[in-house]
C-alpha cells in the first residue's frame, strides 16, 4: 500500500475520512481554505488508486477550465499517471462534450456552435430590429437575461404563460423568435448547453441508463453554486445511485443573481438521505487575524448553516485599512504596495487585486502599466473576445456552417467589402420571410437576378471566397486558420487602421494561429469528437476565460471578487470598499441579496494567506459622477483590533477644520484629549481630518507611537 501514502499523508484526519470514505453520497461542508478541493482531488486519486476505479468511469465538475486543468495535473502527479477518458470540466464543458457525442438525439446539426454571451447580445438586438420591436422597453440585455433565466430553470416558451400581459407576451414572442433564429442558425447559447444536455437524457432514457452506469463516481466542487438546471442534470445521473461526492461552502454561494440555488447545499440530506456528512473546521489558507476578520464578518449573516474555521497558524499580520482620497489615489497606493512586495522578491502572481466591479479595473490596469509591472485580467477582456478574433471565428464558422447567421453578419463586411447596410438589410428580410439563413437568401438574391451588380458582385465575391476557403479541409489546423486570416483581408485592413491598435490586432491574429498549433497538436479525435476545426471552435466559445496570451508569465492578477471564487494568493487587496460599491448599490437594500453580497466578501477575505489590504476612497468618480461614499458596512462586521489604520507617506494634508468648519468635537474628541484604543493603549488625540464616516484622528500613543485612525472604526474612547 506505500502508493496510497501519497494520498493520506498531507490530509489530517477529517480530510482522510473522506477521501477514504466507502462509494456512497457524501456531502463535505466545510468553510474557505478548508481543504474541500483538496479532499476532492485527493477522493479521486483514491478512487483510482485503491477502490480500482477505471477513469472512465469518474466525472468531475469544477468551476473553471482552469481549475479543471490543475486536477488534471494533480491526479496524475499522485497516482503517476494521465488520468485519460476521465470527466473533468466545467458543467458548460462537460455538457457540450455531451451534446457532440449525442447531436442527433440532441436535435441539433453535427457542427453546431456555441454563441457566447456577445453574440447572443447581437441576436436579440437584430430580432428586436426586425420584428420592430421597441428596444428601449425591451432592451437586448433584459430581454437575454430573461431567456437564459428561463432555461436555467429549465424552462422553453410553451412552458410559459404571458398572464394576459402584453409585456410578458412580448417577451415570450422574443424568446420563441430566438429559439427559431437559433435553430436556423445551428447555435445554443451557454443556457441552452446545459437544457438540451438535460433534455438529451430526460428523453432518451436507454442513453441516461448508459450513462448511470458509465459514471459509477460523480464528484463535484463548488456545489453551493449550482443552478437549478445543472442539479436536475447531476440528479439523473446520481438518484438513487449512491455515487455522489460533493464539496462546498454555504457560505460562498455569491451567484443567487445567476440562479444558484444556496438550498442544494442546506437541503442534500434531505434529498440524498443516506448521504454522509463531514465538516473540515481547520483552515490551511489564512493566518489567524484574516481568519478571525472572515468569521466575524459571516457571522453578520442570518441564514447559514454554521461553522467557524480554526487555523494552527499565529495571528499574523493586521489587517490593513486605507482610506485614498480618490480612486486614483487608491490606485497609486496599491500598486505601490505590490512594487513593495515584488521588491522583497515574491512573485507578482502571489498579488491579486480584486474588486466588486469589473470597470473598476481600468484605473489600476492604467497604474500597473504606468509602472511597468506585468498583470492580468484574469476572466476579464479575454484573448477570445477580442473584435479581431471574433472576426476571423465567423470566417471558420461559415465555413464549418454556412446557415451560422452569427458568422455570416461578423464577416461579410469585416474587413468591408462594399456589402453596405442596404444589401444587408435586403438579406435579412429575404431570410425572414422565407425561414432561410442568411447564406441562403444571399445565393437566391443572387441567382434571382434582382441585385444591383456591384452589390451582387461583391456579395458574390464572398460567397466564393468562402467556398474557396472551404477547400483545403485536409490542411493542419493552422495552416487552414491562417490561410483564411489570409484571404479574408483583414492584416491589410488593420494595416490601415488608424485607431491605433492595428498592429496590436495582427499580433493577435498570430496569436490565434499559434492557439490553433497547440490545440492541433494536443487534440486527441475520439470517435465521437468533430473534426478538429469544429472541436477548436468549440473551445474558442467555451475557454475564452481561461486561455489568456500570458497565462503562464508571471503577473500581478487582477479580477472581480466573483472570480477569485477558489483561488489562494500570499498577497490580496480588495478595493473600493464603499458603501454603493460594495455592497452594490443594487443589492443594498434586499435581506438577500445584502447576505450574498456579505458572502462576496468573505470570498474575498479568505482569497488572501498572508496580507491583506482593504481600502475606499473618500471621493470617487462613478458612472461619470463625483461621488462622497461612505465605506462599507463590512468594514463594522471587522473587529477593529484586527484592522491597521495606513496613511500615505506624503498625504495632502486637509485640516479638518476647513472642511465647513467641522470640529473634533463632532465625533467626540478634542485635541489633546487623552483616548484609549483596544490594541494600541493610551495616547493623546494630536491631529485630525476629513469628514464624517471617514474622519481620522491622529492619536500618539504612549507605547506604540503616532498613528491615524478612522474614528468611525478605531473604537476609540475616551479615558
Ligand atoms: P475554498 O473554499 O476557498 O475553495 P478549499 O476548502 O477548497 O477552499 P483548498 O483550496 O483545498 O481549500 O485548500 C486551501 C489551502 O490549504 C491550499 O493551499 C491547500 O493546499 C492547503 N491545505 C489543505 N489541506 C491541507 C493539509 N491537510 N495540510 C496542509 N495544507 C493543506
Ligand atoms: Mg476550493
Amino acid at each position: 500500500m506505500d502508493d496510497v501514502s501519497h494520498i493520506l499523508d498531507d490530509l489530517n484526519e477529517a480530510q482522510r475520512e473522506a477521501v477514504t470514505a466507502p462509494v456512497s453520497d457524501l456531502l463535505v461542508l466545510a468553510g474557505a481554505g478548508s481543504g474541500k478541493t483538496r479532499v476532492l482531488v485527493h477522493r479521486i486519486a483514491w478512487l483510482l488508486a485503491v477502490e480500482g476505479a477505471s477513469p472512465w468511469s469518474i466525472l468531475a465538475v469544477t468551476f473553471t477550465n482552469k481549475a479543471a486543468r490543475e486536477m488534471r495535473g494533480r491526479i496524475e502527479q499522485l497516482i503517476g499517471q494521465p488520468p485519460g477518458g476521465m470527466w473533468v470540466g466545467t458543467f458548460h464543458g462537460l455538457a457540450h462534450r455531451l451534446l457532440r457525442a449525442h447531436w442527433r438525439e440532441a436535435g441539433l446539426p453535427q457542427g453546431f456552435q456555441i454563441l457566447d454571451a456577445d453574440d447572443q447580445f447581437r441576436l436579440v438586438k437584430r430580432l428586436l430590429k426586425q420584428l420592430e420591436i421597441d428596444d428601449a422597453r425591451w432592451p437586448p440585455r433584459q430581454v437575454m437575461g430573461f431567456i437564459n433565466a428561463r432555461k436555467e430553470e429549465g424552462l422553453r416558451p410553451q412552458h410559459l404563460d404571458d398572464g394576459g400581459d402584453f409585456y410578458q407576451r412580448t417577451l415570450l414572442r422574443l424568446y420563441t423568435e430566438y429559439e427559431q433564429a437559433c435553430k436556423r442558425g445551428g447555435v445554443i447559447d451557454f443556457a441552452e448547453l446545459l437544457l438540451r444536455a438535460q433534455e438529451l437524457w430526460r428523453n432518451h432514457p436507454d442513453l441516461l441508463a448508459h450513462y448511470r452506469e458509465r459514471f459509477a463516481h460523480v464528484l463535484v466542487d463548488e456545489f453551493q453554486d449550482t443552478n437549478a438546471i445543472q442539479f436536475a442534470w447531476l440528479r439523473l445521473l446520481t438518484q438513487g445511485r449512491g455515487n455522489f461526492f460533493v464539496v462546498g461552502d454555504d457560505d460562498q454561494s455569491i451567484y443567487g443573481w445567476r440562479g444558484a440555488r444556496v438550498e442544494h447545499i442546506r437541503e442534500f440530506q434531505q434529498l440524498y438521505p443516506d448521504a454522509r456528512l463531514i465538516r473540515l473546521e481547520q483552515n490551511y489558507r489564512s493566518s489567524g487575524n484574516i481568519l478571525n476578520a472572515a468569521n466575524a464578518l459571516i457571522e453578520k449573516n442570518a441564514s447559514r448553516l454554521g461553522k467557524r474555521l480554526w487555523t494552527a497558524d499565529g495571528d499574523g499580520e493586521p489587517i490593513r485599512l486605507y482610506a485614498a482620497f480618490n480612486e486614483i489615489d487608491e490606485a497609486r497606493f496599491v500598486i505601490e504596495r505590490v512594487q513593495q512586495f515584488i521588491d522583497e522578491g515574491h512573485r507578482r502572481d502571489e498579488a491579486a487585486i480584486l474588486y466588486r466591479s469589473n470597470a473598476q479595473s481600468r484605473l489600476f490596469e492604467e497604474a500597473l502599466r504606468q509602472a511597468g509591472i506585468p498583470y492580468r485580467v484574469y476572466g476579464g477582456q479575454r484573448f477570445f473576445e477580442r473584435a479581431e478574433i471574433k472576426d476571423v471565428i465567423g470566417y471558420l464558422r461559415l465555413i464549418v456552417n454556412r446557415d451560422d447567421d452569427v458568422g455570416f453578419e461578423r464577416a461579410v463586411n469585416q474587413p468591408p467589402r462594399g456589402i453596405g447596410p442596404r444589401t444587408l438589410d435586403a438579406l435579412r428580410a429575404h431570410a425572414r420571410d422565407f425561414g432561410c439563413s442568411l447564406w441562403r437568401a444571399a445565393r437566391e438574391l443572387i441567382d434571382g437576378g434582382r441585385m444591383a451588380s456591384r452589390a451582387r458582385n461583391a456579395l458574390l465575391g464572398f460567397l466564393e471566397l468562402i467556398d474557396a476557403c472551404d477547400e483545403d479541409g485536409d490542411a493542419r489546423l493552422d495552416e487552414r486558420v491562417e490561410s483564411v486570416i489570409e484571404a479574408s483581408g483583414l492584416v491589410a485592413y488593420f494595416k490601415k487602421s488608424r485607431d491605433g491598435r492595428g498592429e496590436d490586432r495582427i499580433e493577435n491574429l498570430s496569436e490565434l494561429v499559434e492557439a490553433a498549433r497547440g490545440f492541433a497538436a494536443t487534440y486527441e479525435a475520439e470517435s465521437d469528437e468533430p473534426d478538429v476545426l469544429t472541436a477548436f471552435l468549440g473551445l474558442a466559445a467555451l475557454e475564452a476565460g481561461d486561455t489568456q496570451g500570458a497565462e503562464h508569465e508571471d503577473c500581478v492578477q487582477l479580477m472581480t471578487l466573483h472570480s477569485a471564487k477558489g483561488l489562494e494568493f500570499p498577497l490580496v487587496f480588495i478595493a473600493g470598499v464603499e458603501e454603493d460599491l460594495f455592497p452594490h448599490r443594487m443589492s443594498a437594500e434586499d435581506p438577500e441579496r445584502l447576505e450574498e453580497e456579505r458572502r462576496l466578501c468573505y470570498v474575498g477575505i479568505t482569497r488572501a494567506m498572508r496580507q491583506l489590504y482593504l481600502s475606499y476612497a473618500e471621493t470617487r468618480r462613478l458612472h461619470g459622477q463625483e461621488t462622497t461614499p461612505t465605506p462599507s458596512r463590512f468594514l463594522r462586521d471587522i473587529p477593529p483590533e484586527l484592522i491597521e489604520e495606513v496613511r500615505a507617506v506624503a498625504p495632502v494634508s486637509r485640516p479638518w477644520s476647513g472642511a465647513g468648519g467641522a470640529g473634533l468635537a463632532e465625533v467626540g474628541f478634542q485635541l489633546g484629549q487623552r483616548v484609549s484604543h483596544p490594541r494600541f493603549g493610551e495616547g493623546v488625540v494630536l491631529n485630525a481630518e476629513g469628514q464624517g464616516r471617514s474622519a481620522r484622528v491622529q492619536v500618539n500613543f504612549e507605547t506604540s507611537g503616532s498613528k491615524w485612525l478612522v474614528v468611525a472604526f478605531a473604537n476609540l474612547a475616551p479615558c
